[in-house]
């Protein structure tokens, strides 16, 4: 049974005060809480196996090694990779984006197209823009209507045999509309391309299964999940890792190196130059193991109660809109007070102890369709409350007392 009073007491943080009020922390689609399971992973970390890992023949290097490894495990465990080795660590999901731009400098030409969608964070926008400008490839871009989901007839028109690579984010992290990657994934294999998902924004809500999806390349990062920032994961099939060339040359990552010729190592090290987050990524693995211990069918119905019950009372404000409609969302509302800036209602929530995010969210291009300057995003995560929605509400209908 889930009871969300027990949940919150593996979060310490959610019992803080902030301006002398009870912390209300609905910033969830810009870093997720973390619980005291994963803290307690990273204390134990450097408590008793700090150590260089892949190289030593000591103990705690052995031991550290394996850790990080096993965490390896449960991702592709997780995400039903075919192999360990196709989970390749990053520092998250930007870093990942960009490792496989980067590769795939070498297999685009000019005339090649590249299709990303309308709803993405700007982490998915201009490496590709940057990949254009290096190879002369032209990026198209699926447009999107007023309830913020992607117009998917349009899509299947943008595709064509020149199309070599297909990037949609899995959920808008400024509107939360969950797109429908399968049917982008399937059109996209017709045409022989490629495709990146970011599951940055669809971790924490939806359990993916890679190889059910067929997905070429998926990404996200470990904060948005309950870990720790600063790690995060690119998936990508064998064969696709096979074929792109190194992103970042170092230690780990070679297996001969002379003055003439370096040979480079197998997978995952050929990606994973340098010294990596070994502490990051074994939280991750402790933090992917805390989620699944809860159950993401269970997160996603709670998170859906609170959407549904936020949805609803938010509305009852005059004068309160809100962007992203879609039928398919997760738990993020970005809204707007009629004539209001929203850094001034944002403002206002914080001095009541309430965190939101506004502002673009890293998706201008969303902001310029509705013409607005940005939201007020609430977003919402298994261990939030209807009693911290009332106390949302609340102080929305303060800031418009206090602003018009
Ligand atoms: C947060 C987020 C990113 C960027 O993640 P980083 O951890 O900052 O690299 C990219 N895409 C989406 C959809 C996100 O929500």
């Amino acid at each position: 049974m889930f009871k969300v009073e027990d949940i919150r007491k593996d979060f310490p943080i959610l019992s803080r005060k902030v301006n002398g009020k009870p912390l209300v922390y609905f910033d969830n689609a810009a870093t997720s809480q973390t619980p005291k399971q994963v803290i307690d992973a990273i204390v134990d970390y450097y408590s008793n196996y700090n150590a260089n890992i892949h190289r030593g023949v000591h103990t705690l290097s052995q031991e550290a090694t394996d850790l990080y490894e096993q965490a390896r495990h449960k991702i592709q465990t997780h995400f039903n990779a075919k192999f360990s080795h196709e989970i390749i660590f990053t520092s998250g999901t930007t870093h990942s984006i960009n490792l496989v731009a980067n590769g795939f400098s070498s297999l685009l030409k000019k005339g090649d197209e590249i299709i990303v969608s309308a709803l993405e964070h700007h982490s998915n926008i201009v490496p590709w823009q940057m990949l254009c400008e290096r190879t002369g490839a032209i990026l198209k871009v699926i447009p999107m209507n007023q309830q913020g989901e992607l117009e998917i007839a349009d899509y299947d028109k943008l595709l064509s045999k020149n199309t070599k690579l297909v990037f949609v984010n899995h959920v808008s992290n400024a509107l939360g509309t969950i797109n429908p990657i399968q049917y982008i994934i399937e059109k996209a294999h017709h045409v022989g391309a490629a495709v990146l998902i970011d599951g940055a924004q669809s971790c924490p809500h939806i359990k993916t299964d890679v190889q059910a999806l067929d997905v070429d390349f998926y990404v996200t990062s470990a904060h948005k999940i309950c870990g720790p920032t600063g790690v995060g994961m690119l998936y990508g099939k064998e064969e696709w890792l096979k074929k792109l060339p190194p992103y970042q040359g170092g230690g780990e990552m070679i297996a001969e190196v002379t003055f003439e010729k370096t040979t480079y190592a197998d997978l995952p090290h050929k990606f994973e130059a340098g010294t990596p987050n070994i502490c990051g990524g074994i939280a991750f693995g402790v933090a992917i193991d805390y989620m699944n211990a809860i159950g993401f069918e269970t997160i996603a119905t709670y998170e859906n109660e609170l959407l549904e019950y936020a949805t609803n009372e938010l509305l009852k404000i005059d004068g309160l809109k809100i962007y992203g409609t879609a039928k398919n969302k997760t738990s993020v509302i970005s809204f707007n007070l009629a004539g209001i800036h929203p850094y001034d209602v944002g403002s206002i929530l914080d001095k009541l102890g309430i965190a939101v995010r506004t502002g673009h969210h890293c998706a201008q291009p969303i902001m310029d369709y509705y013409k607005i300057p940005g939201t007020v995003r609430a977003s919402f995560s298994f261990y939030n409350t209807k009693s911290e929605i009332d106390t949302l509400v609340n102080g929305v209908k303060k800031a418009k007392m206090m602003l018009s």
